[in-house]
């Protein structure tokens, strides 16, 4: 049995998320989603909020899958949380070369703590993959157009937020 943990903030969960999450889904048994409790940055969406736009999102994926996901709030170490949760894989997605210098690091780091858990990189669908919480935010505040890059269900909430 196989456990993955894909870690984010998922301020709010966009299509970018989904589509590494459905890729993840084909490589585990069970997918943990953690979602980062608090950031220097502040969500706009409360942890109760992001969990149930996670769970709400991630169901069908479950369902058309056969693997068991669930959404973790963490607010300790990555590698810590990732052997609470049973985890040998750490999944992150990589969009453009800004994301691999960070990611370099982390993995670099949390090898020297813990050389157990692999990391591995996934890549969304060209479509996806231009795709950031914080610039779907930044339009939805402006009032324009963020269907093709969040769910319905997730457009209504940051609407609603912005409203
Ligand atoms: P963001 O950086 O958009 O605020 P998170 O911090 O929640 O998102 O990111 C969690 C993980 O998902 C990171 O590994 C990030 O690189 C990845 N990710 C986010 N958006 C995309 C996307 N459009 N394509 C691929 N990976 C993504």
């Amino acid at each position: 049995m196989r456990t993955g943990l894909y870690p984010g903030t998922f301020d709010p969960i966009t299509l970018g998320h989904i589509d590494i999450i459905r890729r993840a889904s084909t490589l585990v048994d069970k997918l943990v989603i953690g979602i980062a409790i608090n950031r220097d940055k502040g969500p706009l969406f409360s942890l109760d909020e992001r969990v149930a736009m996670v769970e709400a999102e991630c169901a069908a994926i479950a369902a058309e899958s056969g693997i068991k996901i669930v959404a973790h709030p963490f607010d300790n170490l990555l590698i810590t949380c990732a052997q609470e949760v049973g985890a040998s894989v750490i999944v992150r997605g990589l969009r453009a070369v800004a994301d691999f210098e960070y990611e370099y690091q982390m993995v670099g780091m949390n090898r020297a703590m813990n050389d157990e858990i692999e990391t591995v990189f996934l890549m969304a669908d060209a479509h996806y993959q231009a795709i950031a919480s914080k610039l779907v935010k930044e339009i939805c505040r402006l009032d324009g157009d963020i269907s093709t890059f969040v769910s319905p269900r997730v457009a209504r909430a940051l609407k609603e937020k912005y409203r």
